[in-house]
């Protein structure tokens, strides 16, 4: 059934209530079949070319919505405000605040009447114009969650400022963006879109510390605030400085970064932001100046993109390559290594371990194939490393079952199941991606946290040892009576549910 809303050109489906529950276990077909009906098939289609899906539909990690909503906490002068399911926000907010988020998440409740009535858009337009106020805020960004995506709640009727302040609403449902990482761009780009119209329209806000004097390169990508500053000084013998950090940290740095001579695709799977570089004109530039050949042929592309003279070229590569083979050869990295993640930057982190010494034979990515990682891709091939995009959870375990690596670095449940099989492991997104790992500092910095791991295997044995005979899995654990498995309840479960999907499904078809 689908009812109109109160704001006429809409509608809003109720489809998006029905199944199992809302959200994540509610069926992510029946969710994207409901958003379409509601009108949400360009933002879809969009995403669907954006962030390519394949082998599986999605990586196993987490909410996706993460992503847009870090990105509007670290700005200033921004409010941040969800619309959607208690638990969802609930979830995020922990997530947030957890990762320490330093502003307040705002929130939009809903229930079944406001939601199918239009009540809740209106609600959402009330929150917007209470919260756009000039004296506090740049711009006040809105996040549909899954069940106000596919129920078509739509954002786009907002008004795009109101006294100056800019409205961003945006779409970011778990069935229609795959990662957490993409979602970072969907913000971004959402907001460089936007500065690029207000730019192309005439004079806008100069950076805080001022114009640049020289050319510069944007870099799109979180990264450790060191590596900024190195990037800076790789530069610097070209005449170009580093521009803004996209996502950026306050509005006006977007302008800055369109700014830009050449845009830095430090993390590949920024499509949406590259898309705005492009639109103003700017060449966009993928991989990033990691270890000794990622630095040189990064130098070598920026120059070329930026019309640098070759003897400019050479002479920052004679500067910094001979002191980065240094640091590689005074930090080496000895043993077998596993490497997953899902930051996007992980075949950068490959590249600087290979050229440690590490014997690395997989590197897994949750985020997609794209353009800008393909140098890093050809290199890591060329040096017997298996690149799996979109990996999911099950072939990161199968690498390191296969693999039985010395460490396995990876996300949470990667890192369990190694520890488990008594192998050092550490997790990617706190302890390697939140590194400095350009330049000479970048070969420093990773080989002592992961050569401490590899030597510490034997507390691993000692912890075997002295936890043994405590069971595993369901009999994990000191009884009187071990429990008994019953894998013919969870068979039967499984049928039950099948069984009750398939009934559904009829009953819609007919
Ligand atoms: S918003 Fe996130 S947590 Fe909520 S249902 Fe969607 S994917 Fe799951």
């Amino acid at each position: 059934m689908t009812l109109s809303g109160t704001a006429d050109t809409h509608i809003i489906n109720t489809a998006a209530l029905k199944g199992d529950g809302h959200g994540c276990h509610a069926g992510r077909e029946q969710m994207e079949a409901a958003a379409r009906a509601a009108g949400k098939s360009a933002a879809l289609d969009g995403y669907a070319a954006d962030y390519p899906k394949g082998p599986h539909d999605q990586p196993q990690s987490m909410c996706p919505a993460f992503g847009s909503l870090r990105v509007g906490l670290r700005m200033r002068r921004t409010a941040t405000v969800l619309s959607g399911s208690a638990c969802c926000v609930y979830g995020l907010t922990f997530t947030s605040h957890f990762y320490g988020a330093r502003r307040s998440v705002g929130y939009v409740p809903f229930n079944s009447e406001t939601l199918v009535t239009g009540k809740l858009f209106e609600d959402i337009r009330e929150a917007v114009y209470k919260l756009a106020d000039p004296a506090q805020y740049d711009a006040v960004v809105i996040i549909n969650l899954c069940v106000p995506t596919a129920s078509g709640v739509p954002l786009q009727l907002l008004p795009k400022e109101i006294d100056g302040v800019r409205i961003i609403g945006i779409d970011v449902p778990g069935f229609g963006v795959p990662t957490h990482a993409e979602a970072k761009d969907v913000l971004a780009g959402a907001m460089l879109r936007y500065a690029r119209h207000e730019a192309e329209q005439g004079p806008v806000q100069a950076p805080r510390n001022g114009v640049a004097d020289r050319p510069t390169v944007a870099l799109v990508g979180e990264m450790f605030p060191v590596d900024p500053v190195t990037i800076g000084a790789l530069l610097e013998p070209m005449g170009l400085a580093a521009g803004p950090v996209v996502p950026t940290r306050e509005w006006r740095e977007l302008y800055a970064a369109l700014d830009c001579a050449v845009a830095g695709a430090i993390h590949p799977f920024y499509t949406a932001s590259f898309r705005e570089f492009e639109a103003a004109g700017r060449p966009v530039v993928g991989s990033a100046p990691i270890g000794h050949d990622g630095t040189d042929a990064w130098l070598q592309a920026i120059g070329r993109a930026a019309n640098i003279g070759q003897e400019r070229i050479d002479a920052a590569r004679n500067r910094f390559l001979p002191a980065i083979r240094g640091a590689l050869a005074a930090n080496p990295v000895r043993g077998r290594i596993t490497l997953s993640g899902y930051e996007g930057s992980e075949l950068l982190v490959a590249r600087l371990l290979v050229e440690c010494g590490a014997d690395l034979r997989y590197v897994g990515t949750a985020c997609p194939q794209t353009p800008h990682s393909a140098a890093d891709l050809e290199w890591l091939s060329a040096h017997g490393v298996h690149v799996q995009y979109r990996a999911s959870l099950e072939q990161d375990i199968a690498a390191f079952r296969e693999f039985k690596p010395d460490l396995a670095i990876g996300t949470t449940p990667v890192v369990q199941a190694a520890k488990e099989a008594r192998t050092p492991a550490l997790y990617f997104t706190n302890l390697i991606s939140a590194r400095p790992l350009m330049g000479p500092a970048g070969a420093a910095s990773l080989a002592a946290v992961i050569n401490g791991a590899i030597g510490n295997r034997h507390r691993f044995d000692a912890m075997n040892d002295f936890f043994a005979g405590v069971g595993s899995g369901h009999a994990a654990g000191v009884w009187q009576d071990v429990p008994r498995d019953r894998p013919e309840y969870r068979a039967a479960y499984r049928a039950k549910l099948a069984r009750m999907a398939k009934q559904r499904n009829v009953e819609e078809a007919v």
